[in-house]
């Protein structure tokens, strides 16, 4: 645990939040400041900045919770999608690993993807770009 991380105090609920699922590994909350209401994050009990920093042992158990709490958020809240993300460091604002499930419906105005697109300036760009990042695995 880290005495100066928020999610952590909720973890060891010094302050409080709408928890709506818990486990041994994790704990899902609803966000303060939702995108739309059902917005929920779910994140591992112990302290890990990003989701490199999660041991691999806790990778595919929290990405079942993260798959059972996408179905109860859909349902319950009778949205027919979802968006699921995590910002590593950049964009993030709360230094505690936590995956966002967001309800999604047509038309609801985040349109996907509407970040900037910065296309291969050619084939080969590509190619090295893949070559790279098969280098690294
Ligand atoms: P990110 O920018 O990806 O780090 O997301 C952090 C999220 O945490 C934001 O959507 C905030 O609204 C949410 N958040 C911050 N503080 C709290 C809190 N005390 N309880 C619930 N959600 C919070
Ligand atoms: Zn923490």
């Amino acid at each position: 645990m880290s005495d100066v991380c928020i999610f952590c105090k909720i973890i060891a609920r010094e302050i409080p939040a709408t928890v709506v699922y818990e486990d041994d590994l994790s704990i899902a909350f609803l966000d303060i400041t939702p995108l739309f209401p059902g917005h929920v994050l779910l994140a591992p009990k112990a302290h890990a900045q990003t989701l490199t920093d999660l041991p691999t042992a806790s990778v595919g158990p929290l990405f079942e919770n993260a798959q059972k709490l996408t179905r109860a958020v859909q349902k319950a809240m009778d949205a027919p999608g979802s968006f699921i993300g995590i910002n590593n460091r950049i964009s993030q604002s709360v230094p505690h690993l936590h995956i966002h499930i967001v309800p999604r419906r047509l038309k609801d105005g985040l349109r996907g993807f509407f970040w900037p697109k910065n296309p291969y300036s050619n084939p080969e760009h590509m190619k090295e770009t893949a070559d790279k990042i098969r280098a690294a695995l």
